[in-house]
């Protein structure tokens, strides 16, 4: 089986952030494991070996977590393990950095950098319990680029607890200060078991209602798009070119390898996922098995879902003619009753050549994909 992409999952943290959901561990809960981590990630590759092609290999992702805990050294280790790809990325935490540390992560091969600035607002750093500062992110990216990164992701996250339109809007200014070629947006998600989920709960913190969370997105809109930014996903913007290979794939419904703990893998239409601790992922590969958790067959049916809702993330949209090629059946036909409602609400712009979100679609794409689940 042909896969281009590669996602490795790298699940330590210094400590939790309070809207964390994410899979990751305190480092000082696990620094057994963190030891001989990049060594369990090879021997799981080494059990899809025979099975995958790699070549070509587009893109390889490290995420976590915080993959910049690891060593130069533990990447160099792991990319060994593969064919030269076009496109990897790394993503990184301000703290755990330096300018020695992106030095080392550039030489061993890392051309792309994902980092996790969140927001340049002290006050909002800190209650989010990011050990940063907005300096450090900035010094950061000053740094990799003396490193030689030519290609930098910075994230940025809206509608926190406390935030207010004036505070996004010089969040956005200091982003575009930095000149990045990629900008990720997020809309705060308080999801449960997190401490803002409790907090929200005791009514200790209120996180921003829909209507500013989707002016924040409309704000950011504009200002990106006048400073030379593709909106390219509902999420992302990016310099032309410099569009991320790795999601693209996703978006594109492509094959893609996941290695490490709660990592997830798609081939054509089997899904795995990974057990999501550490020492069932562990035991798994001590027995010589994969650690698959959970895995489905999707139907021909599922598999068409997802490409619509997964394409109708991107500004390209869905392209009729490509889908009937790849599925063998007319987009246009099998969700006529969808497209219709979606295109009446305004939320879906559909022409002879396919169709893509409206930018109130855009603000509102939940709804549309929730009508081809
Ligand atoms: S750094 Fe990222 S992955 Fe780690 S706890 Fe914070 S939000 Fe979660």
């Amino acid at each position: 089986m042909k896969i281009a992409s590669v996602y490795i999952h790298i699940p330590f943290c210094l400590r939790k952030c309070n809207y964390c959901d994410f899979v990751s561990y305190p480092l000082a809960d696990c620094s057994t494991v963190r030891g001989h981590y990049p060594q369990l990630v090879l021997q799981e590759l080494e059990l899809y070996r025979e099975e995958l092609d790699f070549s070509p290999l587009r893109t390889i992702y490290f995420g976590g977590g915080t993959p910049s805990i690891l060593e130069a050294a533990e990447i160099s280790q792991l990319l060994a393990a593969f064919p030269a790809a076009t496109e990897i990325t790394l993503e990184a935490n301000p703290e755990t950095l330096d300018e020695a540390k992106l030095a080392a992560f550039y030489q061993a091969g890392i051309n792309r950098l994902s980092l996790g600035v969140q927001s340049f607002k002290p006050q909002l750093l800190t209650s989010m319990g990011r050990g940063h500062t907005s300096e450090q992110s900035q010094a950061m990216v000053a740094a990799a680029r003396r490193a030689g990164f030519a290609n930098i992701n910075i994230d940025l996250i809206y509608g926190l607890p406390g935030q207010n339109l004036q505070d996004w809007q010089e969040d956005i200014a200091d982003a575009l200060a930095l000149g990045t070629e990629h900008i990720s947006l997020y809309s705060l998600t308080v999801e449960e078991g997190t401490p803002w989920w409790q907090m929200e709960r005791d009514g200790l913190i209120c996180p921003a209602d829909q209507d500013l969370s989707a002016d924040m997105l409309e704000y950011a809109i504009d200002a990106l798009a006048a400073a030379g930014y593709r909106h390219y996903e509902i999420s992302n913007f990016a310099r032309p070119g410099f569009e991320s290979q790795h999601n693209l794939a996703y978006w594109r419904r492509e094959n893609y390898l996941g290695l490490g703990v709660a990592a997830a893998g798609c081939m054509l239409n089997y899904r795995y996922y990974n057990h999501r601790t550490l020492a069932a992922y562990q035991t798994m590969l001590e027995k010589g098995q994969r650690p698959v958790f959970d895995e489905e067959h999707l139907t021909i049916d599922q598999v068409m879902s997802e490409a619509i809702f997964l394409g109708l993330r991107l500004a390209e949209g869905i392209n009729f003619k490509s889908f009937a090629e790849q599925y063998g059946v007319n987009p246009l036909k099998r969700y006529r009753k969808q497209i219709r409602k979606m295109a009446e609400a305004g939320l879906l712009e559909v022409n002879e050549k396919g169709m893509y979100l409206s930018r109130r679609g855009v603000l509102l794409g939940n709804e549309v994909f929730m009508q081809f689940v």
